[in-house]
């Protein structure tokens, strides 16, 4: 049987966080009664113009900047013409033969390995109307959602499995939300993607015939997408057959693509340059502007982080929002043992951490976790008393300190005091006290263990292994 390659490529439209509408002033607020966020120009009403939003410019150029792309100085919107009861003026404005931003890159890890695949294309575009069906029997249009200013990143066919797709997803949606244009909700539609999927016999570098697969709204069912489209077109190709074209949609009760339109139903979309808008210009003092305010990129400070002592992974999880970057900065800012303040945050802080959009909560402040983790340090109180603490003071303005001070928690440094308990636990234990001093030292954590046992955890344990010791070789 003919081993096969996948090749798929991504089309993502991401909306940019403009709070005006693309080509007018209407709020793009989510969320607000249908048909309150509109105008004549959005409803497509005679006689009215559009005018650009600059901010949208702005955000798609950082957009385009981040991914590495040439800004081209003149790029010219265009009619895309088709007939849908969400689209007011029977046509969207697009760009099309003249985009405004070509050639970039965006480099993606699967399995530890490395990869850069290409960005064709970013282009400008407003977004649609949504229909509400069965309402009563009824469908209905809500046109808040038409107007919304949206970059279309278009991705080269380089990417070889579905773990890659989901990996130059992933590693998109950060880069756009580092830059603050986008907040990366698939669920909600502000992050749409269409996978483009072929399939051709290993070795050859012809392109085989692609399907388009739409509605993937997660993650997960972009990669069972095309696993299961990849799947499809294998059997096809075993059986003799040959793959046609077409648009298809992704069921994720049945895990099976199915045709939604082919060929010969594809739109002709008879694009033209809008005539009410001129070229749309940026010149480069504009660009250079922008470039120069550009935010470190999560690929940037992972490397950053990694070469000052972080494990990958944890500087993997915690660059996966620009929030967890600030708040583990600050961390760092006044704990500066970064490994342990990157382990105590993935695994505590982030149990806490609640994202939305750009924003991210959590339950405790840098500032506490810092404190709490220098009270540790310095043998103030053990690891075991720090998570009594922390439950603590998540949701509260109470600091370590206080905690501790209050439950009378400090860790028990009194020498007299320690000394007896480690003397009575020698006592105790002849046996391993003989096996100690027949030279196997390890028993030594084995006596640490049952004097922090017998003082409930509050024992400073370093000083209790230095009186042991002592106890031990003097007996
Ligand atoms: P169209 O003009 O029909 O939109 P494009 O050439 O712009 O086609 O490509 C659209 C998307 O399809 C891009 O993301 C591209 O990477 C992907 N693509 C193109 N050809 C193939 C192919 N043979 N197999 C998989 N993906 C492809
Ligand atoms: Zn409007
Ligand atoms: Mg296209």
């Amino acid at each position: 049987m003919t081993e096969y390659e996948p090749v798929i490529g991504l089309e993502v439209h991401a909306q940019l966080l403009t709070t005006s509408k693309l080509f007018c002033g209407c709020s793009t607020n989510f969320g607000a009664p249908p048909n309150t966020n509109v105008c004549p120009v959005c409803l497509g009403l005679p006689g009215s113009l559009p005018v650009i939003n600059e901010r949208a410019v702005e955000m798609a150029v950082r957009a385009a900047l981040a991914l590495g792309c040439t800004i081209h100085g003149e790029s010219i919107f265009a009619r895309k013409n088709y007939f849908y009861p969400d689209l007011p003026k029977g046509y969207q404005i697009s760009q099309y033969e003249e985009p405004l931003a070509t050639a970039g890159k965006l480099e993606i890890e699967v399995d530890g390995v490395r990869r850069t695949v290409g960005i064709t294309r970013i282009h400008m575009e407003e977004d649609a109307g949504k229909n509400v069906h069965g309402v009563g029997g009824d469908s209905l249009v809500d046109l808040n959602r038409a107007g919304v200013p949206l970059v279309e990143i278009v991705g080269a066919p380089d990417l070889r499995s579905s773990a890659e797709a989901a990996a130059y997803l992933r590693a998109l949606r950060d880069v756009l939300v580092f830059v603050g244009v986008n907040d990366g909700n698939l669920e909600e539609g502000s992050f749409r993607c269409d996978a483009n999927v072929s399939i051709r016999p290993k070795g050859s570098d012809k392109l085989g015939t692609r399907c388009e697969l739409k509605n993937l709204n997660s993650f997960r069912f972009v990669q069972r997408a095309i696993d299961a489209e990849i799947a499809r077109q294998s059997a096809i190709l075993d059986a003799g057959g040959q793959v046609e074209q077409e648009t298809r949609s992704f069921d994720p009760d049945t895990g099976q693509t199915s045709t939604l339109r082919s060929k010969e139903e594809a739109h002709d979309y008879r694009y033209f340059p809008e005539p009410d808008l001129p070229p749309l210009r940026v010149d480069s003092a504009f660009v250079t502007r922008l470039e120069a305010a550009l935010p470190e990129l999560p690929s940037a400070i992972r490397a950053r982080w990694v070469s000052a002592g972080v494990p990958a992974a944890l500087a993997q999880t915690l660059t996966q929002h620009p929030g967890y970057v600030r708040f583990f900065e600050a961390l760092c800012a006044k704990y500066p043992n970064r490994v342990k303040a990157a382990n105590w945050m993935a695994t505590e802080v982030l149990r806490g951490a609640e994202v939305h959009g750009l924003d991210a909560t959590f339950t405790v402040t840098p500032d506490q976790v810092a404190e709490l983790l220098d009270l540790v340090e310095r043998g103030e109180i053990s690891g075991k008393q720090a998570k009594d603490v922390y439950a603590a003071i998540e949701r509260t303005d109470r600091m370590p300190r206080q905690i501790v001070e209050e439950r009378g928690m400090r860790v028990v440094s009194d020498e007299g005091a320690l000394r007896a308990a480690c003397e009575a636990v020698v006592a105790r234990f002849p046996d391993q006290a003989a096996t100690f001093r027949a030279g196997k030292k390890g028993v030594l954590g084995f006596f640490v263990g049952q004097v922090m046992k017998e003082t409930g955890g509050s024992a400073n344990p370093k000083l209790v292994s230095e009186l042991l010791t002592r106890i031990l070789e003097q007996g």
